[in-house]
């Protein structure tokens, strides 16, 4: 008889996790496991704008697939359609032919993208916060300004150089500037003529809080932590336009800047919507509560891209954080070993322990369990709890090194921006 195959599309928080508790509990020979994901890797995005800033080396928030998920075949490509109707997948592998790709049940897990709008030249001029790329990006662009600005007799090119504009003011987008500008303040001691207040940080938020995921006080408490490091704090206000890197807000500030971080925002993964699966109004899969996808008994689903129900809020979704993700992969694999041994499945239920955020070295705001936390108390808390979630061993204690290193020693200051155009030196010198 033929091993049933599960196929995991998308190796993130909910597929490298379920393939990873599958790989452990499935007997030999009772299920072959394939990951297709377009990375060779899991992001820890958490860790995110700490990599941006330096405080971690940026490899070490990312976890190789091929490494933890030994008994398990990874295909490194783009899953561009999923159809229940006949259990097949089409993948587009980085070269040569499509593969098409049949399985017996499936994990749909791809996530999530920014959501854009329709503001005129945002998709020209901005960048999201969502990969290791990005952070890697963002680290270069911000100290490779400070270059710019520093070696500029042009009183423009400085000012725009030196103008950072984050747009949402979500996790994402409150944590990617104040980890970056925490990082810049600290580099602008070795940039002669570049002091902290030279330097202009906007946080642009559509609503009349920030960070929401904190509640409400402890959203107003970060506005006015930011605003007395300087940071302008701009709620109510929407970007109008970003055409030439132009930027026009609605409450009549216009200024040119070089850096524009889009993180207002996310929404499902677009794969979902090429195939037949069931979509609710928002363009999530919808999920039951066994977090199958709807109407079927044979794949499942989890994470930033599902619908998810709530059970401990009743009529709600479970909202996209990583929090969840983990643990409803947990229960996916459990629910499809479940199916595939004939045992009776558990529906997820998880109430919401809070969150943590970081705001910059020794800077932090939580809510947990509905206390309220701020300062190094909640910057260490994140740390901590973020620090025990990341998987791997080896993965946890290079992170340690970093954060001890960091302790004795300055964070590098160095733009390696060269790094997205590395011929250019031996195409010049080709050409002398
Ligand atoms: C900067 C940042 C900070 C965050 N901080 C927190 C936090 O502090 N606490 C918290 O709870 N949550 C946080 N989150 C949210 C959390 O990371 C997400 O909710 C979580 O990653 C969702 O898991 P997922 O498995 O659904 O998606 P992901 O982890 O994004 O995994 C999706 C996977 O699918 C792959 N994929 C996508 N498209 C395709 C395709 N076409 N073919 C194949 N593979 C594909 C991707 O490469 C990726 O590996 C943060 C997010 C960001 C961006």
């Amino acid at each position: 008889m033929a091993v049933p195959r599960i196929l995991i599309v998308g190796g993130g928080y909910v597929g490298m996790y379920t393939a990873l508790r599958l790989q452990r509990r499935l007997h030999r020979g009772e299920a072959q496991i394939t990951v297709a994901d377009n990375d060779s890797y899991m992001t820890y995005q958490p860790f995110l704008p700490e990599a941006a800033a330096g405080s971690i080396e940026a490899r070490h928030v990312v976890v190789p697939l091929r490494r933890v998920l030994r008994s398990c075949e990874i295909l490194s490509g783009r899953v561009t359609s999923v159809r229940l109707a006949d259990r097949k997948a089409e993948v587009k592998p980085h070269e040569g032919p499509d593969l098409t790709l049949d399985y017996d049940y499936l994990v749909l897990a791809p996530g999530s993208v920014s959501r854009l709008l329709p503001i005129p030249g945002l998709a020209e001029s901005g960048i999201g916060f969502k990969t290791v790329e990005e952070a890697i990006h963002l680290r270069n662009h911000v100290l490779g300004r400070m270059d710019v600005a520093a070696s500029t007799t042009d009183d423009d090119i400085r000012r725009r150089a030196l103008t950072f504009v984050f747009v949402g003011g979500g996790f994402a987008g409150v944590e990617a500037l104040a980890e970056l500008e925490d990082m810049a303040a600290h580099a602008s001691r070795y940039f002669r003529g570049i002091h902290r207040d030279d330097m202009r940080w906007i946080l642009v938020e559509a609503t009349d809080r920030i960070l929401p995921e904190v509640g409400p006080d402890m959203g107003r408490w970060t506005a006015r932590q930011l605003s007395e490091r300087g940071v302008e704090v701009k709620m109510g206000t929407l970007l109008k336009s970003a055409e030439g890197c132009h930027i026009v807000l609605d409450d009549g500030d216009e200024f040119d800047t070089d850096t524009l971080v889009w993180t207002a925002g996310v929404k499902p993964n677009p794969i979902v919507r090429a195939g037949d699966l069931p979509l609710d109004e928002k363009g999530r899969v919808r999920a039951t509560p066994f977090l199958r996808i709807e109407g079927t008994d044979f794949a499942f689903t989890g994470g930033d891209a599902a619908a998810v129900p709530d059970l401990t809020r009743p009529g709600q979704l479970c909202p996209p954080n990583a929090q969840h993700a983990v643990r409803q992969a947990r229960r996916l694999a459990g629910n499809l070993l479940a199916t595939l041994r004939g045992r009776e499945l558990k529906p997820y239920r998880h109430q919401s322990a809070g969150s943590v955020a970081s705001l910059g070295l020794y800077k932090g705001v939580a809510q947990v369990y509905g206390r309220e936390v701020r300062g190094y108390p909640a910057w260490f808390m994140h740390r901590t709890y973020h620090l025990t979630r990341m998987p791997t061993l080896n993965k946890k204690s290079r992170i340690l090194a970093d954060w001890t290193l960091g302790l004795f020693f300055p964070r590098e200051i160095v733009s390696l921006g060269a790094v997205q155009n590395p011929r250019e030196e031996f195409t010049l010198a080709a050409r002398m």
